[in-house]
């Protein structure tokens, strides 16, 4: 992450909302249906190829499993048998295929997690229409952009709100579309090409930037300085905190009523479908709030800043991690950090990740280690050093990039990580 000065081409997602008309609901609600089956009947043929495979080693014979490519081919083949030659309105080849490429990455995932030991390793599972929401074209060559429409066949042209332009000299690389509580989404993979090459960076125009549950960040700049680089984003997680809230009290409506249907028939009430649709349709409000603050804190940080640091986010979740609403918190930021070094490497700036061992025990003045648990809010040190803990660990995460700067400032920019 951050610091690749010799990057020729880079990839992006932007997403869009769709605007299908009636018949073209259906459609993508048919097409849901019909990659869902693909998906499972080549899980089940995969599962029945591996049967085939132990049973042939019994007999000391050779047997090959299917791979993705097999399962392609069979689906060619069916389509054409299926045509005969007879012009038709039938779904694309490629969004076909985008779910036999999902199965095939669902069981690379399986094979990784099986040699990394580590984890629980899941088997692919057989999909409910609860968790099959979205559809994948894996290639260009399966869809058109014109405009403000996008074209796949069996779909038709499907309109896109186009909040903001697609960059000049794009080239596509393939698409999903999401069912979500208000209608579709469509997120287009593009590669655009190389960033500028970076500035050097004066240390003081580095700026530490602590993430944390309490405050969603916190920077090295000090409480008067970054109230006014945040401007109205300075204190603006309060907000939100209250549509948790919110969330949390109809997240517990839900439960409430599934206990209670249990004990009748065992079917889901309609009460329950409402509101578990009402808590959806609050996830995904929060969700885009969220996404929106993220983007203009960003934007701001990047403007106003040379460089931006960040703790290493697979260590900080490890020491950090309480109970509270952890999944939100993780993947909040990871985004976030994500979005500051796409936009860093746009603006020719910089986006560092550092070692997040101590940031918040070692005393940013003096270096001495000042042990803490993660109730106290404020560090104090022998050296006569009294800071709001996170800002201490801001100040400690942006010494440590500044360490990593000069390293790329003495390699005079040309060696990018
Ligand atoms: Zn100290």
């Amino acid at each position: 992450m951050g610091g690749g000065a010799y990057i020729r081409s880079m990839h992006r997602t932007y997403q869009y909302r769709l605007l299908p008309n009636k018949e073209q609901r259906e459609a993508l609600g048919r097409a849901l249906a019909q990659t869902r089956y693909i998906y499972n009947s080549a899980l089940d043929d995969r599962i029945q190829s591996y049967n085939n495979k132990k049973s042939a080693s019994y007999l000391g014979l050779t047997y090959k499993t299917l791979t993705k490519f097999d399962q392609m081919k069979a689906l060619t083949q069916w389509r054409k048998e299926s045509f005969n030659g007879v012009k038709n309105d039938w779904l694309g080849a490629w969004v076909q295929h985008g779910a036999l490429d999902r199965l095939d990455k669902a069981y690379q995932a399986f094979y990784r997690r099986v040699k990394s030991g580590g984890e629980k390793a899941g088997f692919p599972r057989f999909k409910g229409k609860r968790f099959w929401k979205s559809l994948d074209v894996p290639h260009h060559i399966g869809y058109q952009v014109v405009g403000n429409r996008v074209n796949i066949k069996g779909l038709g042209k499907l309109k896109i709100k186009m909040h903001r332009p697609l960059p000049e000299g794009h080239k596509q690389c393939g698409l999903t579309l999401t069912q979500d509580g208000k209608g579709w989404l469509v997120s287009m993979r593009v590669e655009i090409e190389a960033a500028p090459d970076k500035k050097l960076v004066m240390p003081e125009n580095v700026v530490g930037v602590d993430m944390g549950i309490k405050r969603f960040v916190t920077t090295s700049l000090g409480e008067e300085k970054e109230k006014a680089v945040l401007g109205a984003y300075y204190d603006y997680e309060r907000e939100y905190r209250k549509e948790e809230r919110q969330l949390r009290l109809k997240q517990r409506a839900v439960e409430r009523s599934k206990k209670a249907s249990s004990t009748l028939d065992g079917c889901e009430g309609k009460n329950l479908a409402k509101r578990r649709k009402a808590v959806q349709r609050l996830h995904e409000k929060i969700a885009r709030r969220r996404k929106d603050f993220h983007h203009k804190l960003s934007t701001i940080l990047v403007d106003k800043c040379d460089a931006l640091a960040f703790e290493d986010l697979r260590v900080k979740n490890m020491v950090r991690n309480t109970r509270l609403s952890k999944s939100i918190h993780d993947a909040g930021w990871s985004a976030f950090v994500n979005m500051c070094d796409y936009k860093a490497d746009g603006a020719g700036k910089h986006c560092v990740t550092v070692d997040a061992k101590g940031t918040s025990q070692v005393c940013s003045a003096c270096g001495a280690i000042v042990r803490k648990d993660l109730s106290e809010r404020t560090h104090k040190c022998d050296c006569g050093v009294i800071l709001d803990r996170d800002h201490n660990a801001a100040i400690n995460i942006k010494k440590r990039a500044v360490d990593v700067l000069a390293r790329y400032n003495s390699s005079d920019g040309k060696s990018g990580s």
